[in-house]
This record gives C-alpha cells, structure tokens and sequence, in this order.
C-alpha cells in the first residue's frame, strides 16, 4: 500500500469476523449510511457499563459523580475536536436530524417571522429539508432553493443572486452530500450569508468523520452530526452553536433537567448547553461517542481524508471503466461518495446482487429525493467509504458489478 493509506481495518471486530461456512467474507461499503465501530469505542462502553454506570447530574453519590465526569468529558472532547470557543456550545442530541430539528424549532421558530426566507440547497438531506418546512409553515417564511449543476456542484452566482432579496434570515446546507459526495465550500457560503445578515446551519452528518472539521474556521453558527456515522453508538449526536445565539433560544423540548425552578403559575430554564437536553440522556453512547472522538484523534483526520481521497481516486478509475456504468456526482471538491446507475439494471437489483457477494452498498434515494430528482433518476446505487477500507474492498465491488453485468446479458 501506498504511504496514503491507512491500515486499520483489524480494529473493527465487524470487518475482520470469520465468515460462516459457505459465506463470502464481509466487504463493507455503506459508511455514509452509518459507520462500523472500532474495539476501543466498544470496550468503553462495556467497561462504562459494567464499572461506572449511574444516572448524571443528579445522583449525589460517588458512581454518578463518576458517570457525570465521563459523561461531560465528552462535551469537552467535542468541543476540543470541533474547534469550539467553550464546552457550553456543544448540546447532545439524538443524532443529526434531531439537531437539526432543535435549530429549526427553536431558532427558527423564535426568530422567523411572515416573509422571512430561508436558504436550501438542492443538494440536501431530508434531514435539512423538512424541519424548515415545518419551522416555514408555522411563521409564513419561505424557502428558496440553490441549484446544483450536472456535476453536483452548488452555482455560488444564484446563491448570491438569493442573498439580494434583504429577507434571508438562515441559510441551511450540508457540508458534504450523502448521495453524490460535493464537499460544498462553506466559508465562502458562510461569509456571503453573514454579509447579507443570515446565519447560517450547517448540516455536518458526512463532514465530522472525513476530515478535519474546524466550526470557527469554517464560519459555521450552527453544526449537526451523528454519532454513529463517526464510529460511536446510535442514540446521540451533537448540535454546535455559537453561544450567543444559543443563549436567545428557547428551550425545545421540556422536562428534567432543562430547568431551574418549576411553579404551576412559571418555570424558569437552565443556560445553554443544559437548556435543550430534557430528560435522562443517552450516558453510554456520550460514553462511547466520547471513545470515537478519541480514537479519531488517535488516527488523525487529516490521514482518514488522504486514505479516502486516494481510495476514492482509485475507485472512480475502476468504475468509470465499466461500461454502461455511469457515475453521479462528479464534483472536483468531493469526498468518499460512488454514487452511480447501470444501464438496464436497477440499483435495487445491483444492491441485492452484490450482497450475494459480501459487498454491501446502498440503492435507493438516500434520503435526497429531490437531488434524485435533479439527475433524472429514481434511485442510485451508492458504494461509500470509510478508514477502514482497501484497494482490495473496491477491486471487488468492480469484479461485482462486471458479474452482474454478465448475468443480465
Ligand atoms: C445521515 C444523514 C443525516 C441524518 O442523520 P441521522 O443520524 O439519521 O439523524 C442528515 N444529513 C446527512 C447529510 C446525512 O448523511
């Protein structure tokens, strides 16, 4: 392998199983649907589990003062990784959409009146798509909507062009699409939306794992993500927001530990980041997604950025090869997304078929129907990856598609 690579694939238990007798052996290749879990991330939270496990926050005896330092250790990490002024600007969620729904109702719903508008992309996820049509129908905002060109490329001029009306209040747009894999420029389509008076929500589900992400930097008020698309558990993921803003939002959802002091006649609510995290919270996912963090500091984003870079390089040689093959999202600035359809074949049927095989990938919308829309197709077949992935993983999908080919002949 060459020096870009990496070689991590025997830290993932999943990935490096036995097969059964008779089975192929496993080629994994739908990360950006969600990613496996590497040991360290899984022995956390056993170990949590079965050592410091006790409720946070509340608890005054000493494994829940144990479970609490754990549990916040997290919020640090994150906001060490993220490039955060404070911990206070991290807020757990469940995942991506449930941030994502938090900024839409809270933000949205406090600071969007009739006539507002609301910036999209075409390139978006259902994720960052319907919260704003719920946040729009309920103030009379309006949505308008940036085209993307043939390659999957958001056009910047119409963007600018959008920021002319004086009624822009959010713009929301993903950092990187799941579907065709555009890294979308986020700096520049921070500072126009700042210079026009708007802030702006970036959806951050396919950025966080892939390369360094820096919220400062990037000028991002607010940054979604899951935890389990960057090797952590299901259940939570994190909401970044500059504490100034957070600090004007209403409380989202209410109930335990959201408050200050509870009355019949008022209730008064605890500072961001404790304002939007009602109820018993996710402890040993914040555990483990406190484990990812490490372990992703531990590899190094700049090196799982170079390794999917040059794999996705490798990849796109191999499938554009294919004949009849034709891949969808073409983006210069793009990341370790295949997306692509096969002609007279079905992306159900390839994704059935290469199954048969090992290879999982995913066929179907991707939650982006209306980027599905926009190339003129109903689904795509999807092969996405991960750090832990190899020339070899991709040699097979290749061998697996040229299969399928010949038995529909
Ligand atoms: C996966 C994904 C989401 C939603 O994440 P959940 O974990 O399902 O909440 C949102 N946006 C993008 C770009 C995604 O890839």
């Amino acid at each position: 392998m060459t020096p870009s690579y990496l070689d991590i694939k025997s830290q993932f238990p999943v990935l490096t199983k036995a097969p059964a007798p008779g089975q192929p052996p496993l080629v994994y290749l739908d990360t950006a649907a969600t990613a496996q879990k590497p040991k360290a991330v899984l022995d956390a939270m056993d170990q949590f589990y079965r050592e410091s496990y006790g409720t946070v926050r509340r608890g005054v005896y000493r494994l829940s003062e144990k479970a609490t330092a754990a549990y916040e250790g997290t919020r640090k990490k994150v906001a060490a990784l993220l490039g955060a002024a404070s911990e206070k600007e991290i807020i757990y969620t469940r995942g991506a959409t449930d941030g994502l729904n938090l900024v839409a109702a809270s933000y949205g719903g406090s600071q969007l009146k009739a006539g507002d508008e609301i910036i999209l992309s075409q390139l978006e996820h259902h994720a960052n798509i319907v919260p704003w049509q719920l946040v729009a129908e309920k103030t009379g905002a309006a949505i308008r909507v940036i085209p993307c060109d043939d390659r999957g490329v958001l056009d910047l001029e119409a963007y600018r062009a959008l920021l002319t009306s004086g009624k822009v209040k959010i713009v929301a747009v993903g950092h990187v699409s799941n579907a065709l894999g555009t890294i979308n420029p986020i700096r520049e389509m921070a500072d126009l939306a700042h210079a026009a008076g708007a802030v702006i929500v970036v959806d951050g589900a396919q950025g966080i794992s892939h390369m360094p992400v820096d919220v400062r930097a990037l000028g991002a008020d607010f940054y979604a993500f899951s935890s389990h698309k960057m090797f952590g558990p299901t259940g939570v993921g994190i909401l970044y927001g500059r504490y100034e803003l957070l600090e004007k939002m209403p409380p989202y959802q209410g109930g335990g530990d959201m408050i200050r002091q509870v009355t019949f006649e008022k209730t008064t609510y605890q500072n961001p980041p404790h304002r939007f995290e009602a109820g018993t919270p996710s402890i040993a996912e914040v555990v483990g997604l406190g484990a990812a963090v490490d372990w992703l500091q531990s590899v190094g984003l700049d090196k799982i950025q170079a390794h999917e870079h040059a794999l996705l390089q490798y990849g796109t040689r191999l499938l554009s090869q294919i004949p009849g093959l034709t891949l969808i999202g073409t983006a210069p600035e793009k990341a370790g997304v295949l997306g692509f359809v096969l002609e007279g074949i079905h992306p159900h049927d390839i994704g059935t078929m290469l199954d048969m095989d090992g290879i999982a990938i995913r066929a179907g919308h991707h939650c982006a129907q209306p980027v599905m829309a926009r190339f003129n197709v109903p689904a795509t077949a999807r092969a996405s990856l991960g750090p832990y992935n190899t020339e070899a993983d991709l040699d097979a999908l290749a061998a697996g598609i040229r299969k399928i080919q010949g038995m529909f002949k």
